[in-house]
């Protein structure tokens, strides 16, 4: 197996986890606006451009930027594992501990072998690997 079939076969497993733990646990609450827990704190606070959660403003201005593969109203058009595999502080409290200590490692394991590209297509994170190898 070549190393881009390895690296892509771990970040599929990895990936496929983070999903299933999203599915079971759904620790963002999105609400029937697709607004998250942490946006609907948010705009208690006042902020106005709430509704993309951590796909919005990299710098959490509360200016309306957000990430390029966001289709508001659909969410993601990409797979990315740190997108996937990491949640703030809100959407973690909603986890238990032993799935947030399960996250920690996934994050730990893909970062040590460089799968973590932030807002980073797999495929993109994969080539990168490999031709900087
Ligand atoms: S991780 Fe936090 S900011 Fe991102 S969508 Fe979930 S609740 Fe919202
Ligand atoms: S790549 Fe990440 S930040 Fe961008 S839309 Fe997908 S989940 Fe959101």
């Amino acid at each position: 197996m070549s190393k881009y079939e390895q690296l892509n076969k771990i970040y599929d497993t990895l990936y496929a986890r983070a999903k299933e733990i999203s599915a079971q646990y759904n620790p963002c609450d999105m609400d029937e606006n697709k607004i998250c827990i942490r946006n609907r704190a948010d705009a208690l606070l006042g902020k106005k451009n709430v509704g993309y959660g951590c796909c919005g403003d990299i710098m959490d201005m509360d200016t309306p930027h957000k990430c390029q593969y966001l289709v508001p109203g659909v969410g993601c058009s990409t797979e990315c594992l740190l997108c996937a595999a990491m949640y703030c502080k809100v959407a973690e409290a909603n986890l238990p501990d032993e799935v947030r200590e399960e996250l920690a490692m996934m994050a730990r394991d893909a970062f040590d072998l460089g799968l973590l590209g932030f807002r980073e297509p797999k495929g993109v994170t994969l080539l990168n690997l490999v031709h900087n190898a």
